[in-house]
């Protein structure tokens, strides 16, 4: 038997009421592997039942008893309640009973009856003496199916409407029990795990012991890291295997850039450049991660790389994710590449500044300005050698008739399929991704497995310090004279509330009260309104004004989130800090202290939840982005973080990012030794790893249509 006994629909086992596979395909359960790998969610060691409870526990018990009798009572309008009472097996007088409720789930009654075995999981509480049990889980025994149910290991499913722990639990058993285990294909290369992938199927539903169960569930999930793995190898061989080109010149250009600064290069900075020069001159396509912590000074990498493809005579993009940070780069590129002549051009949705001199003779402008050197002239390509837009201009590609390197700006979730599609052009440019959040190792190595990464690990010198406050509502009108006082000195100030995404409307109507709020604590000084529904020429106006110094204080939504750089700038103040999550406050706050002076981040919240609190906590204690991106996977799990969708990656059932990271690294180790031993999987025993990439790949492209 190959793996294709595993593709084999439901549908097909006559044993399965045709009402009821449709049940399943209506779960999503269609074919054997998705039900083998719709994984218990627990499991209830029913070899054994805990005591009926004496006492309240937060520790759920799970029981095994008689029903007494059943009693629905009607509560107020068409309300009701169902009461079971339970008692134990060869209960004395003296035993305790157990009382089940549950409030309008109608189809209890009509499921449970005196006189049968029932099984309990759940919390018992305590009220006047009787124990009760809200909403359990419950599943009648009945006979027959004895040995599947109960006395063992029992695996707990998720459950959807129409479908019973009994008829899943069965149907698996079934299937297991049909399939020749033993021929099922392995899907993890030899000397990775020693359980068979068939009998880890069968531990995982009904494990013979605890022991057994664990090294199902590190099979299962070391299975899926791998596939995950190979796809994301398998992505980067691709890319490896497009012809690619030299894209770097002399360096002339650059080092002319770099001499113009005002201040040195860090040394990071100038490792990153040295890596990223290198691969540039390869000629095999570069794919590589340039991450590094808000303010580290990605940009100027970025345009040292620009300049090194440029002066090999080709184009070079940078793309951001928004209008506001495109303009902002392309303000920035004028402003240091001034010197250079280069001919720049922004592209975004609202704007085309196209050059005046439509042909631009490339090669007697490098003449110009860097001299004639002994390298071979380029072609004269027409048109910019850098062209600024968001990410539009990677689908639109208009303009880019020689795109030699293209930089992805503050995305971090700019998926690996988006990348591809990219990549996939005819000649293959090479492309800088930016990331300003940080992610930790496991993430990177997935989300970014198909890259190659440089790191910048060493801010700025001489940057101011930044403060981070956490302060109740009740004292911003402290906060407030507190700013007023800095604005006052010459400094300028954001201020964020949280967007409200409701209506048009009601945005509008809160961003101006937001906004009549801080002009009179603010006033004299001078405020300007910045939010998601402002035209897109009137917030460039906003922007340029605040950015020049002429309003004071910047009252907006996270629009601001990521990039914008104004120096001068030495107050974050955020409201409703606890909505925000806390990646998306560390790059707020990495919105000032981006000069020499000192800055403040003021946190305003009310929040007294645990989780909220911890969120704040850990921005007043810590401004070290790393431990921020940890602590922000902690809190919020990493499947919000990858974005599933938005990762191009396949999804997962059973392993955690989190939790399970070594499993991780030794997935990640075995693909990348499969892929140095044989590129192009071509050896016939590594042909079902060629499936299973095919398969990934389905399920990436079932995800994100
Ligand atoms: P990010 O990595 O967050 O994108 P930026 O590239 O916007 O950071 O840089 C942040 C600020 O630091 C900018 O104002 C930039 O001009 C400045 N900067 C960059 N490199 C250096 C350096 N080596 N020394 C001092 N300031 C620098
Ligand atoms: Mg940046």
């Amino acid at each position: 038997m190959t793996e294709s006994a595993l593709d084999k629909p439901l549908r097909d086992f006559p044993w399965l009421p045709p009402q009821k596979a449709r049940q399943f395909e209506r779960f999503g359960i269609v074919t054997i592997e998705d039900l083998l790998t719709h994984y218990p969610k627990r499991y209830e060691d029913r070899r054994t039942f805990d005591h009926f409870p004496r006492l309240e526990s937060e520790r759920p018990v799970c029981v095994c008893g008689t029903v007494l009798a059943v009693a629905v009572k009607r509560l107020r309008g068409r309300r009701i309640m169902v009461e079971v009472v339970l008692e134990e097996e060869q209960a004395t007088a003296l035993s305790p009973r157990l009382i089940c409720r549950w409030f309008n789930v109608y189809h209890v009654q009509k499921m449970i009856a005196a006189g049968q075995k029932l099984i309990v999981f759940g919390k018992p509480k305590d009220r006047a003496g009787k124990l009760y049990i809200d909403h359990p889980e419950f599943e009648i025994i009945e006979g027959g199916e004895l040995s599947i149910h109960v006395n063992r290991i029992t695996p707990i499913y998720r459950l959807t409407e129409g479908i019973t722990q009994r008829m899943i639990r069965a149907a698996v058993y079934r299937v297991l029990d049909t399939l020749d285990l033993a021929a099922i294909q392995d899907r993890l290369p030899p000397g990775l795990d020693p359980t068979p992938f068939g009998a880890a199927l069968r531990q995982i539903h009904f494990p013979d012991s605890d022991a057994e169960r664990e090294a199902a569930h590190r099979h299962l999930v070391l299975g899926e890291f791998f596939a995950m793995q190979l796809f994301i190898g398998a992505k980067r061989a691709e890319s490896l295997s497009r012809p690619g080109q030299n894209h770097c010149g002399p360096g002339a250009l650059m080092d002319r850039f770099h001499a113009s600064l005002p201040f040195p290069l860090t040394g990071a900075q100038k490792r990153t450049i040295a890596e990223i020069r290198a691969a540039l001159a390869s000629t095999r396509p570069m794919n590589r991660l340039l991450h590094g912590d808000v303010g580290s000074g990605k940009t100027l990498v970025a345009l040292s790389a620009m300049l090194l493809c440029v002066e090999s005579g080709a184009q070079a993009a940078l793309m951001a994710p928004t209008q506001i940070l495109a303009e902002q780069h392309y303000l920035n590129c004028k402003r240091w590449l001034a010197p250079l002549g280069l001919n720049i051009a922004l592209r975004t949705g609202s704007k085309r500044t196209e050059s005046a001199t439509p042909l631009f003779d490339h090669g007697a402008w490098l003449d110009s300005v860097v001299g004639k050197s002994g390298a071979p002239r380029p072609a004269s390509p027409a048109g910019p050698q850098i062209i600024i837009g968001t990410h539009a201009l990677l689908y639109e590609g208009s303009g880019l008739y020689n795109l030699g390197l293209a930089v992805i700006d503050e995305q971090h979730k700019f998926g690996v399929l988006q990348r591809a599609r990219l990549i996939g052009q005819s000649s293959a440019p090479d492309v800088l991704v930016m990331t300003a959040t940080p992610i930790p190792r496991t993430l990177t190595m997935t989300l970014y497995g198909d890259l190659d990464v440089s790191t910048l690990d060493e801010m700025p010198a001489h940057r101011g310090k930044i403060i981070t406050a956490l302060r109740p509502a009740s004292k911003l009108p402290d906060a407030a004279a507190f700013i007023r006082k800095e604005l006052e000195s010459g400094r300028q100030a954001y201020i964020v509330y949280p967007l409200i995404e409701e209506s048009a409307k009601l945005e509008a109507k809160a961003a101006a009260q937001e906004f009549e709020k801080w002009q009179k604590l603010l006033a004299p000084m001078r405020c300007e309104l910045l939010h998601g529904r402002i035209d897109p020429v009137e917030k460039d106006a906003i922007m340029e004004k605040f950015r020049a110094g002429k309003a004071h204080a910047l009252i907006a939504t996270s629009v601001i989130e990521v990039g914008i750089d104004v120096p001068n700038a030495t107050i974050m103040l955020i409201e409703n800090a606890e909505r925000f999550g806390l990646a998306q406050l560390h790059q707020l706050r990495g919105r000032v202290g981006r000069g020499t002076r000192k800055s403040w981040c003021i946190l305003i919240s009310d929040a007294t939840d645990p989780p909220a609190l911890e969120k704040l906590n850990t921005m007043e204690q810590t401004s070290d982005g790393f431990k921020i991106a940890e602590a922000d996977l902690r809190l919020r799990g990493p499947g919000d973080i990858l974005g599933t969708a938005q990762s191009g990656l396949p999804p997962l059932k059973l392993g955690n990012l989190l939790a399970d990271q070594a499993w991780m690294r030794a997935a990640r180790q075995a693909a990348t030794s499969l892929f140095q031993l044989d590129p192009q999987l071509t050896r016939p025993e590594h042909r079902p790893f060629r499936d299973l990439i095919t398969s990934q790949r389905k399920l990436t492209l079932a995800q994100i249509s």
